[in-house]
């Protein structure tokens, strides 16, 4: 075993040069959710270099690989996302876009190519039992919700993060469990560390519906939906002081559209936010505060508001018995020095909702700096994001993995989170 987790991370090590072009080369590409066409093919055209076979397009941008085993045995899925999100003036941003890589997903996928690079060649395939699924998935930042429901309302999709899509589609119903490692931008000293709990969430579209009227010479005919959407604003700020700590609570709306001519009562203005929470009651609990908010707003001005609430995800623990083996492999290669563990975090990801059908490692890694979805993020030291977790990784989901964790049975359920107060995944 010793022998063999040696010759995994001496091929991964091998390989840090071109693994670096590999994640510096999507960062200088990012693309957004459900529309990552070029870092797809990249990754793509990437595994089939190491002779696996792919499959592409699954949740429309999905790709899919697999390598297996000397005889039967568990399904474990190491995981990529695709994704960057809109961080305009980011140094890296596409200039079209404005997306950037600011959540440091590039480095999950270099990871994911790592890991596969290095147990091809090391042979390791022929003393695993089952089969390792190499999944690079589509859109886990929850942005873009105009366009995304656009997409859901055309029945491309049902979900509008990428991992439950593919819940839903049945693309986890063979894994038996899921690793990935997530950058930690903010620096805390360590080149790798685990957070065991986020939150999740719900996200609320508010529309406040008033009267234009002329702005100069009758602004009392009109009613200022701009106005109520401030208000509502306020009314959701008042409930701050009853939120518990121990709920986690984070409501942080964004007015998407604030009115459409400076001379013009604002009629039609949109507001978006999500209530984070550590547990699906706090979360229920909050986002009915927020929906009062959201009328009071509109009834003190005489406006209507329509609120769409949207299934977010679901909190994330991580699975005790996989941390524990991720521990000793990071602890063995950065040394205790450098590993750290904290119990939660108030960030989202919808490797929530994966937690909730089967053991999920979902740590994080160092080697960047700057706060995640910041025009600060980048990449400053490569070995440390791009090399490390992928060392840290292989061997966790490999050997022994299979021989300390329980799998579940395999995910054979099918997506549908009971998220709170949810009309539906999208209506
Ligand atoms: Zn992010
Ligand atoms: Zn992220």
């Amino acid at each position: 075993m010793h022998e063999l987790k040696a010759k995994v991370a001496s091929v991964i090590d091998a390989h840090a040069q071109a693994l670096t072009h590999f994640g510096n080369d999507v960062f200088a590409h990012p693309e957004i959710g459900f529309r990552e066409e070029r870092t797809a093919t990249r990754i793509a055209e990437s595994l089939r270099r190491l002779d696996l076979e792919v499959e592409e397009g699954l949740a429309i941008t999905g790709v899919r690989a697999r390598l297996r085993g000397a005889k039967p045995g568990p399904v474990i899925c190491v995981i990529g996302e695709l994704d960057g999100l809109p961080v305009p003036g980011h140094p890296n941003a596409d200039p079209a876009t404005g997306v950037a890589h600011a959540c440091g997903h590039n480095a999950q996928l270099t990871h994911l190519l790592g890991v596969a690079t290095a147990l091809i060649e090391s042979d390791a395939a022929a003393h695993l039992a089952g089969e390792i699924v190499f999944l690079a998935v589509p859109a886990e930042e929850y942005v873009d919700l105009e366009w995304r429901t656009d997409l859901a309302r055309r029945g491309k999709v049902e979900f509008l993060g990428g991992k439950p899509e593919l819940l839903k589609n049945g693309v986890f119903d063979d894994v038996d469990l899921a690793m990935m490692v997530h950058a930690s931008g903010t620096p805390n000293g360590n080149r790798l560390s685990m957070t065991w709990n986020y939150n999740g969430f719900v996200a609320k579209q508010a529309r406040f519906i008033g009267r234009a009227a002329h702005a100069g010479n009758a602004p009392y005919r009109g009613i200022n939906a701009l106005n109520a959407a401030t208000l509502a604003i306020q009314a959701m700020h008042m409930q701050r002081e009853t939120f518990r700590d121990e709920d986690h609570i984070r409501v942080h709306p964004i007015i998407t559209r604030g009115g459409d001519a400076i001379n013009v009562v604002p009629a039609d203005v949109r507001l978006e936010t999500f209530v984070r929470g550590a547990s699906l009651e706090a979360i229920d609990e909050a986002a009915a505060k927020v929906d009062r908010s959201l009328h009071a707003g509109a009834l003190a001005l005489g406006a209507s508001v329509e609120i769409r609430t949207l299934s977010g995800y679901l909190p994330l623990a991580v699975n005790r018995d996989l941390g524990n083996v991720f521990r000793e492999n990071a602890v063995e290669l950065v040394g205790a020095a450098c590993y750290g563990e904290s119990p939660s975090n108030s960030a989202s990801t919808d490797a929530g909702d994966l937690s909730h059908v089967m053991p999920m490692l979902h740590p994080n890694h160092g080697g960047c700096e700057g706060a995640n979805h910041t025009v600060d993020f980048r990449i400053t030291d490569p070995i440390d994001a791009y090399v490390t977790p992928a060392k840290a990784m292989a061997p966790s989901g490999t050997a022994e993995a299979l021989r300390q964790v329980t799998p579940s049975p395999a995910a054979s359920a099918r997506c549908n989170p009971p998220t709170p107060d949810a009309e539906c995944a999208i209506v």
